[in-house]
């Protein structure tokens, strides 16, 4: 084969497209009775957004980004996160003088370059959403309750709520220098970035995979203690509502997002059935990126992202409980000679018009190719049209489970499917 697939990539088939439409259905649907707009933003953007709203000592800017000059020499990006992007918008299309708090949800695909893991692609597709102009815990706690419906909708059953909150820039300083002290008495053992990150952001240790980093990182001073009043009420605010909304969760002191802008809660849905991968959703409040990195008016900001890839392969093994379309056909014609070929797509136009699955053979196969093909696709019925039955206006419509066959008019085809006629036979 001459060309192949970009590593990373992957081609996504129509028996996955069938779960994935079921996917994205319920997320919109919910989405929208949350009061939220669906957004597109372009896949390119500047490279020094990114820069600035991730953190230039993230990996996403560091290591993972697809960097391109575009022709007038600009410096683009083929998009690492949903957010920033977003919040870009809200700026430049003015989106900061609507009533708040303004809500808004998108599909997008993006660009990173990992290690290609199960589960886990260069081009990847992630569904997300931002809330923002609100500060109150309350905002916190509906996001949250949105990501729990959708995922209730699409038959989760062992997922846990992992809640944490990471101060505010206020009590980040002194919780900042604690972890440069606790964690300069282990630098060797640290990774080369990590040790790099003690300098630049030492919260992005706590985020390391690497597993000498990861045992340092489970003695460290915990933010906790650091809070201060503002922090502690709204977190406290936020499990209060999530309590009345009986939305279990489980505070865990070890959850930092390994995104640089976020601030107070942040939080992720873990799903027990996919191991080492387990977490399906995550999110978190971002309250000063829209005004410190992006130089937009002071706007409080919440959202959180799913990645579809993993939402789907973990609902591969429900496919059964959701209401997934069926692309097989209803009815499959095929036709011999005359003008038969012609005839069928006529008869199969008015069936399709009504959203019915119709197959034409279109190469005139032989009668033995016909009904291998017709069980092949999975057809409930099969019409066989010949000069005969061109000429008489009569066919015989065979269903192929039972076996029995039906004579009627051509002009009583689109009555005897659409009405429902085709369940006596
Ligand atoms: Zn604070
Ligand atoms: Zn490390």
């Amino acid at each position: 084969m001459k060309y192949k697939r970009v590593k990373g990539t992957r081609d996504i088939l129509p028996q996955e497209w069938i779960l994935r439409e079921v996917v994205i259905d319920v997320v919109r649907t919910t989405a929208y009775s949350f009061g939220y707009g669906e957004i597109t933003t372009p896949i390119l953007e500047e490279a020094g957004l990114f820069i600035h709203s991730v953190g230039d000592a993230s990996d996403i800017v560091t290591k993972e980004m697809y960097t391109l000059v575009d022709k007038a020499g600009r410096d683009l990006v083929l998009i690492p996160e949903g957010t920033a992007g977003i919040c870009r918008a809200y700026i430049e299309s003015k989106m900061t003088v609507w009533p708040k708090p303004v809500k808004l949800f998108y599909f997008q695909r993006l660009f990173r370059y990992e290690k290609p893991q199960k589960g886990r692609y260069r081009e990847f597709s992630q569904f997300g959403v931002e809330c923002f102009g609100s500060q109150s815990p309350t905002a916190d706690a509906e996001i949250i309750s949105l990501a729990h419906t959708m995922l209730k909708k699409l038959h989760f059953s062992s997922l846990t709520l992992h809640i944490n909150t990471l101060g505010c820039d206020a009590c980040r300083k002194e919780y900042r220098e604690a972890l440069v002290r606790y964690f300069l008495s282990f630098e060797s053992t640290l990774c080369e970035d990590c040790q790099n990150r003690l300098k630049t952001n030492p919260l992005r240790i706590l985020d390391c995979k690497n597993p000498s980093c990861k045992q340092c990182v489970a003695d460290a001073p915990k933010i906790h203690p650091y809070l201060c009043d503002v922090c502690k009420e709204h977190f406290q605010g936020v499990l209060g509502c999530l309590d009345v909304l009986k939305i279990p969760y489980f505070v865990d002191y070890e959850l930092v997002r390994g995104l640089d802008y976020y601030t107070q809660t942040v939080f992720e849905f873990i799903s027990q059935d996919l191991g080492a991968q387990g977490t399906v959703l995550g999110g978190g409040r971002y309250d000063g990126l829209i005004e410190k990195e992006l130089d937009g008016p002071p706007t409080p900001a919440i959202g959180f992202a799913m990645g579809l890839e993993r939402i789907t392969m973990l609902l591969e093994t429900k496919r059964t409980e959701l209401p997934l379309r069926t692309i097989d056909p209803m009815l499959y014609i095929a036709n011999f000679g005359g003008n038969t070929a012609t005839l069928s797509l006529q008869i199969a136009q008015d069936l399709r018009q009504n959203n019915m699955n119709v197959l034409v053979d279109l190469e005139g196969k032989g009668m033995k190719k016909v009904f291998e093909t017709a069980e092949k696709r999975n057809a409930k019925y099969l019409l066989v049209i010949g000069e005969e039955e061109e000429k008489t206006g009569i066919v015989s419509i065979r269903n192929l489970t039972t076996r029995e066959n039906k004579e009627l008019e051509i002009s009583a085809i689109p009555s005897f499917f659409l009405k429902g006629d085709q369940n006596e036979v």
